[in-house]
């Protein structure tokens, strides 16, 4: 497979680290790191919490996990919902029995919020972007059209690399925009890069929050803008050290089946970018505009075509499926929260 399409100003491969992507010889009892292995650090403000590395092993088997899991689901997902695997952006409260293309356009409208949130508008001149967990690409070849600007996504999945620049070619942005199997902790680019760093849903599969964060503030260029949106676990309160058993308990079953470590907060993310000297650092809790996600997304899987997909897809798909209402479930209580980080990379 063709795992490089880059623009040839975006190829720079000298610290290339393509993550060795075995065949499926996933360890599933192994496929999220216990909790128990992984380490922890103390934050500046307060807590301990999960943002730094588990056992190399685990983090392994992880990334497998990961790489067969998009490998597995991709075409199920675009089938059904198209080229954005990421919640919607919708009004709080609005009455949603909404078509398809309703659903697709609060994707888009996912990524327009965004991008408003952080201050990123066309007068900016965004030139080269990063899509750090780009899926099968929706969110570049949106991005690239917008601004005109060059894109290069990375994922884990040779499926959904493939896919991604196919997309492309069949929409002749492949000039703009290209996608290639490697690892978001530890990108194969140069210092510096890119004026917009985007990380959309990715973050939750990280198992090492902290080098996550600073590989998306190494590659960013002086002056550029990263975007973090992501899957988050509730703030802990003051002088509380961890969630409750309960949530924690909720929280680990969502884990098994969506290959995710162990969850942080919006806050940490915050000490952590703080930690690092960014500016401009803002967060927002999104948890109540994308409410309406999932249920529409077990609406779709409940629907003739939807059943049918499903059960070819295969056993990661069905699991995927069985574990959404989980995630209502913990937006419900209040245990998950989408979080939208943004900061600027100083000058
Ligand atoms: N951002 C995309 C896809 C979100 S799904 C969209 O909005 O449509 C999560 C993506 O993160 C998948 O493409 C997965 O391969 C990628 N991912 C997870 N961990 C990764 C890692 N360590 N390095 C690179 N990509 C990763």
């Amino acid at each position: 497979m063709k795992a490089t399409l880059a623009p040839s100003s975006l190829i720079s491969l000298p610290r290339h680290k393509v993550s060795s992507l075995r065949s499926p010889s996933l360890l599933i009892q192994s496929q999220r790191p216990s909790s128990a292995l992984m380490t922890t650090m103390k934050t500046a403000s307060r807590g301990s919490v999960a943002v730094t590395a588990a056992a190399t092993s685990s983090v392994e088997a992880l990334r497998e996990g990961i790489a067969e899991f998009y490998n597995e689901t991709s075409g199920l997902w675009e089938e059904i919902w198209g080229d954005h695997m990421h919640h919607g952006f919708y009004d709080p409260d609005s009455s949603v029995q909404l078509s398809d293309s309703g659903h697709r356009e609060a994707q888009i409208r996912m990524i327009e919020e965004s991008l408003r949130f952080a201050g990123v508008t066309e007068e900016k001149k965004i030139k080269r972007v990063v899509d750090v967990g780009c899926g099968i690409g929706g969110s570049s070849r949106y991005i690239a059209s917008k601004f005109g600007a060059e894109c290069v996504g990375i994922t884990l999945s040779p499926v959904q690399a493939k896919r991604a620049n196919d997309l492309a070619a069949a929409q002749s942005l492949s000039h703009k925009v290209s996608f290639q199997v490697a690892d978001a902790l530890e990108q194969p680019f140069e210092d510096g890069m890119f004026d917009l760093v985007w990380s959309m849903e990715s973050g939750e599969h990280m198992p090492d929050k902290a080098k996550f964060v600073k590989e998306l503030v190494r590659v960013a260029a002086p002056g550029g803008r990263i975007i973090i949106v992501t899957w988050c676990h509730r703030n802990l309160s003051q002088g509380e050290e961890a969630l409750q058993p309960w949530e924690q308990n909720l929280l680990d079953r969502i884990c098994k089946t969506f290959y995710l470590p162990a969850w942080c907060s919006t806050s940490d993310y915050v000490n952590l970018l703080q930690s690092l000297s960014l500016q401009d650092i803002k967060c927002a809790d999104w948890s109540e505009n994308v409410a309406p996600f999932w249920p529409a997304v077990i609406r779709t899987a409940l629907t003739w075509k939807g059943l049918v997909s499903l059960l070819r897809s295969g056993m990661k798909s069905i699991k995927g499926a069985l574990t959404m209402p989980l995630m209502i479930e913990g937006y419900k209580k209040g245990i998950i929260k989408f979080g939208i980080i943004t900061c600027q990379k100083p000058l």
